[in-house]
């Protein structure tokens, strides 16, 4: 629920970018905030669509053109938004994952992860043990 998309998103992007540089912190509150948003809804909504992601990316490009470090920064977050979607398998919920494509209304799916119920334990010990991980390559990439 937590640490599976902290987990998952860091270490998703030590292993593509290996750079300690990399705005970790704010890959996590991006890899977060769709379901620390939907929850309050009550179901999965537009956060939880890529349509609305590559739209926010959009909006991001054109909002921080010729200003490299905020783009950089909203950029960090918006690939942990992406990263949500995929390690939540929002992709297995298609009239979900192309919203508006696949029609205005949401529907009532309830946010990913309170579906995959227990599930969701043995997911947070892969999280927490790919925090450890990504916390000791970095360390030991001096
Ligand atoms: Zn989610």
């Amino acid at each position: 629920m937590i640490l599976w998309f902290i987990g998952t998103s860091i270490a998703t992007i030590w292993f593509v970018f290996h750079d300690k540089q990399f705005a970790y912190r704010l890959v996590v509150a991006g890899a977060l905030a769709p379901d620390a948003i939907e929850i309050f809804l009550g179901h999965a909504g537009p956060l939880h669509s890529l349509v609305t992601m590559v739209a926010i990316m959009v909006v991001v490009m054109l909002v921080t053109y010729g200003r490299k470090k905020s783009r950089s920064e909203m950029l960090a977050v918006v690939i942990g938004m992406f990263l949500h979607l995929v390690f939540d398998g929002a992709f297995t919920n298609t009239k979900m994952f192309w919203w508006p494509i696949s029609g205005l209304q949401f529907g009532d799916y309830s946010l990913p992860v309170f579906d995959r119920g227990l599930v969701n334990i043995p997911l947070e010990i892969i999280g927490a043990l790919l925090i450890l991980w990504t916390r000791r390559q970095i360390q030991e990439s001096t």
